[in-house]
């Protein structure tokens, strides 16, 4: 994509396996290590939105004006609190877009095309947060994306449904976007107390090899407590143990995208 800006997705259909939480702890790294990271929330929801202290009432743009054309990227982006990352925020009115858009023949191009326009070089990262679902949302960022990264939850299902996954993602790549890469797979809220767990990490890595990141991701209070004081845990408590293996995430992040770049 345009000049050096590497663009990552954050995807799984599955509610509440900690895509969201990925996106910002692992921008909010990113951007702590000096690289200027942009969050584009495609959620209705809004999560990453309100995890990062966006309040409602600053959402005048969103993501939601962006896909339909109505803003440019640059003017629907809000600082935060964490400096060098910014964010697209999301409001509700995401749910109707799949319907509005639905006959456009650009329907599956308009956050690719949204984010080609933006100036080279604003951002070195940028991270969308999808919901969760296949939906159209979700294939505009693969549309758009370098490379899609994975949360899977530490849980006895954990594989189910991975294979529609990247079923989507091969056939993103076969059409709209042959250089989609998958950045990676993060097992997260890892509870190393319960067997089960380690057996679930032990399952995925033989069935998905190298892809799995060696880090995985504690189950940590602090993490679930940070976004109801509206910042990454990063920043809620560095020292807590998920706060540590996100940075440690984010060097693995970095040392894949480098390679990725290169090839
Ligand atoms: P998704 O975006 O996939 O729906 P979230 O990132 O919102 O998932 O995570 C779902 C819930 O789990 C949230 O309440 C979040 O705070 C919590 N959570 C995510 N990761 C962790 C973790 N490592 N430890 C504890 N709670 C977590
Ligand atoms: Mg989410």
């Amino acid at each position: 994509m345009s000049g050096g800006t590497r663009i990552i997705t954050v995807a799984n259909q599955k509610g509440g396996v900690g895509k969201t939480t990925t996106a910002i702890n692992l921008a909010t790294a990113l951007a702590a290590i000096g690289e200027r990271v942009l969050i584009v929330d495609i959620d209705p929801q809004g999560n990453a939105s309100t995890g990062l202290g966006v309040d409602r009432r600053d959402r005048e743009r969103s993501s939601y004006d962006v896909l339909t054309g109505d803003s440019s990227l640059e003017d629907a982006v809000v600082e935060t609190a964490v400096p060098g990352l910014s964010i697209v925020p999301s409001t509700l009115d995401l749910l109707g877009l799949e319907m509005e858009i639905a006959a456009a023949p650009d329907r599956v191009l308009r956050l690719r095309n949204a984010l080609r326009n933006q100036s080279p070089n604003a951002y070195t990262y940028i991270l969308i947060d999808c919901p969760p679902s296949l939906n159209l949302l979700t294939l505009n960022s693969m549309a758009a994306a370098d490379s899609v990264l994975v949360p899977l939850q530490c849980e006895f299902f954990a594989l189910e449904g991975l294979s529609q996954l990247l079923q989507t993602v091969d056939q993103v790549r076969g059409s709209i976007n042959p250089a989609l890469t998958i950045q990676g797979i993060v097992m997260t809220m890892f509870d190393g107390r319960n067997n089960l767990a380690n057996q679930v990490v032990e399952d995925v890595r033989a069935n998905m090899g190298d892809t799995v990141y060696q880090t995985v991701i504690p189950r940590n209070v602090r993490v679930s407590e940070a976004p109801s004081h509206g910042k990454p845990a990063i920043l809620y408590d560095l020292k807590s143990t998920g706060s540590q293996a996100y940075l440690q995430l984010a060097s693995e992040v970095i040392r894949r995208e480098r390679r990725l770049k290169a090839a």
